[in-house]
């Protein structure tokens, strides 16, 4: 590990409803190898001298603090943590006090719009177009964009609970709907309904399962599909509804947990790419930007959120995701000098 060249110069955190992000610059005393895993390095430059910006999450606020007490060995006490997210109102006293720094709020939705802004105009390979059905990296279409086409959009961030954006410049925006059916559900949901310990875990089950088994499909209740409704036979007519037991008993639970994953992840992520286009054509907008932790580049989520997007707007709407797709407050907050 490098951690012995490197000082810590400038850190940010979002607190959210289920993690903490973490944006913080190390300044270079020696020069690292300049590819990691295969990409080249980027730096920023700060007094002359190499700046690395790293990105870390942590589930707990004791483990952030104990990480922040490692690596920002040199802070005194007029220095500033950039802060943004519920925590930022709920911990503030805890990490000024176990940190011995001043604490600088950034509001939310200011920080997500200045980290999107920030991430698309400084980083080409940042946004990119999921397609399924391509082969291999042809699957990511990276969509680079000019400083000045980046306005207008809609951005859909999926956290614990879902907030739409409608962006008209990286300072008139308006917070215009939301959700609190989004990653919180499917973890929650997920926990409640299979044996999954964590996120890791219920995603790869989803992957691994058949919806079918336990959605209701048009199929199942016309025999094929309905077309005087244009009703494709796989199309799902009730998330999970196979799995109604009422009048059996005892009750028997037939279905496997991976189908019953992959279900909820196909209703959450419906739900959203159904919500996403009503507001993209609401608003007249042709490009809509998802972030938030829920998405993690997951192949299903990224295909259902695409799928809904395409068929619904008929090709007019680009649904578009994000590199630092988790980190968008975090590095919004980072990058705010007013507070
Ligand atoms: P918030 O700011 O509300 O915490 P995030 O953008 O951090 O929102 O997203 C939180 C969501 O990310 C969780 O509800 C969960 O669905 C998803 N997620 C992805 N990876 C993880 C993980 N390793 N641990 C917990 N949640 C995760």
């Amino acid at each position: 590990t490098f951690e012995k060249f490197r000082k810590t110069s400038r850190v940010s955190v979002d607190i959210g409803g289920t993690l903490i992000k973490v944006v913080y610059s190390s300044v270079m005393d020696d020069e690292l190898p300049e590819e990691k895993n295969g990409q080249k390095r980027k730096y920023a430059y700060e007094d002359g001298k190499r700046v690395l910006v790293n990105f870390k999450k942590f589930t707990d606020l004791d483990r952030l603090i104990n990480f922040l007490r490692e690596v920002w060995t040199d802070r005194k006490a007029g220095d500033v943590i950039h802060c943004t997210g519920g925590g930022s109102y709920k911990y503030s006293e805890i990490i000024m006090k176990e940190l011995g720094v001043r604490l600088q709020r950034t509001d939310e939705m200011r920080s997500l719009i200045y980290g999107v802004n920030f991430l698309l105009s400084t980083n080409v390979d940042e946004s990119f177009t999921y397609h399924h059905d391509a082969i291999g990296l042809n699957k990511f279409q990276y969509r680079p964009i000019a400083a000045d086409l980046i306005y207008p959009f809609l951005l859909v961030n999926i956290g614990t609970g879902i907030s739409i954006l409608k962006v008209d410049s990286p300072t008139s925006y308006e917070r215009v709907g939301g959700s609190s059916m989004g990653g919180g559900t499917f973890m929650g949901l997920g926990s409640l309904l299979t044996p999954a310990q964590n996120f890791d875990e219920l995603l790869e089950m989803a992957n691994k399962g058949d919806h079918r088994n336990v959605d209701k499909l048009v199929s199942d209740i016309y025999g094929g599909s309905y077309d005087e409704l244009k009703l494709k036979a796989d199309l799902i007519a009730g998330s999970m509804a196979k799995c109604n037991r009422f009048g059996e008993t005892p009750k028997k639970q037939v279905h496997k947990p991976e189908d019953i994953a992959k279900s909820l992840l196909l209703m959450v992520s419906n739900n959203i790419g159904q919500m996403a286009y009503l507001y993209g054509t609401r608003y007249n907008l042709k490009r809509i930007y998802f972030g938030g932790y829920f998405i993690r580049q997951d192949p299903i989520t990224m295909r259902t959120l695409s799928f809904a997007i395409n068929y619904w707007s008929r090709g007019e709407i680009e649904a578009l995701y994000l590199k630092h797709e988790g980190y968008l407050g975090a590095m919004g907050s980072f990058l705010d000098e007013e507070g």
